[in-house]
């Protein structure tokens, strides 16, 4: 998260015209055409390689898309993109993926010598993120594929993080879903899995839940011992939840994934310690409507919270469904869905700055 915090304020600092030819790279994009005849292949067959990332060295597990060997994660993410970019008619291809530090430095040497490449900008040999995995020079000359990108690149976790290179595309997260080479093997996926956490880890108090799921989940829920911590039905953003616990320590967190019909799909469970953080600065209670209740569409959505909360936000799968200031009213919004069946409302309880203090989802069936 801090990462892409820091990208995207780069990337906010020159659209102001700061000027940020920063960070840069690179290789300027082959001929598409020859690309393109490349495309759509993976093959997950893997091997480790040695990445950087400012300058230290790290394992790297390094599989082939499009003929271009690229970093497990990112070319999951990537394949999952590309296919849906091919649904919408618009077809994809890695131009220049990981880099192993010869390479980088060869094309380093080009950019200071101008002697190679087209003279083209590289990064300090060590700093490249193409060394360090994720990112992924892409066909972006090819007629729609910017456009596409633009729209939908976030969706699965990529950004464009050097201005002045529209090719230049990171995979930064969340994971999108389970790729083609998921799994030691290569091709075998779980239905869910935490992505973010792992047992034996700390974490400090309001922590961030998130996952990958397989296909066909539509809802996932967080508990410990019995108690519901939060839900989403927000794929893009990795199902993710956030709970602040009153006391620290040692929790068990399970995570249960449903389909649309609300039928368990997989299950997965952490332990972790959970240290101080931030002192909780409020509460917030959904209080409207009830969880795992049926509601006949147009609903009250109300909150009662406590603490530094101003205004609190609903949202479902993602999308806004209104905000409220109203806390003598318990901060109403009213809402029609135009997508029926089980549904995750949550509420986000900001402060006078709008900083989220605290957040609760509730599971309920919107019926006609
Ligand atoms: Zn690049």
């Amino acid at each position: 998260m801090t990462r892409r915090a820091a990208v995207l304020a780069v990337g906010l600092l020159s659209a102001c015209g700061e000027g940020v030819a920063t960070l840069g790279d690179d290789v300027v994009p082959a001929d598409d055409a020859l690309a393109s005849t490349e495309q759509e292949l993976i093959s997950c067959a893997a091997r480790s390689e040695t990445g950087y990332e400012n300058g230290r060295s790290f394992a790297i597990t390094v599989v082939t898309v499009d003929g271009k060997p690229a970093e497990r994660k990112t070319a999951n993410a990537y394949a999952l993109m590309q296919q849906a970019a091919l649904r919408d008619g618009v077809r994809l291809s890695v131009v220049s993926g990981f880099r192993s530090m010869s390479e980088q430095r060869f094309l380093y040497a080009c950019y200071v010598n101008c002697s190679c490449n087209d003279c083209n900008l590289a990064a300090q040999p060590g700093s490249s993120n193409h060394q360090s995995g994720e990112a992924l020079d892409l066909n972006t000359a090819a007629p729609g594929v910017l456009g596409w990108l633009n729209r939908n690149g976030a969706r699965f976790g990529f950004y464009r993080t050097v201005p002045s290179e529209a090719w230049h595309w990171e995979f930064l997260g969340p994971t999108p879903g389970p790729g083609p080479c998921d799994g030691a093997g290569g091709g075998s996926t779980s239905v869910l899995r935490f992505e973010n956490l792992e047992t034996g880890g700390w974490y400090t108090n309001g922590l961030w839940m998130r996952v990958q799921a397989g296909p066909g989940v539509r809802f996932v829920t967080y508990s410990s011992d019995g108690f519901p911590l939060g839900a989403s039905e927000h794929r893009a953003d990795g199902f993710s939840a956030r709970y602040v616990f009153s006391s620290i320590g040692e929790r068990a967190i399970v995570a249960k994934a449903y389909d649309a019909e609300r039928r368990l799909l997989g299950e997965a469970l952490v332990q972790v310690r959970v240290t101080a953080g931030e002192p909780s600065r409020g509460t917030l209670d959904l209080e409207s409507p009830e969880d795992g209740g049926w509601f006949e569409n147009g609903i009250w959505l109300k909150s009662r919270v406590s603490g530094a909360i101003t205004r609190v936000r609903y949202s479902a799968g993602g999308f806004p469904l209104g905000e409220s200031t109203d806390a003598a009213g318990r901060f109403p919004v009213r809402v029609t869905f135009s997508s029926l069946g089980w549904r995750v409302i949550t509420a986000v309880g900001v402060d006078a700055r709008g900083v989220e203090v605290a957040r609760r989802s509730v599971v309920v069936r919107v019926s006609p």
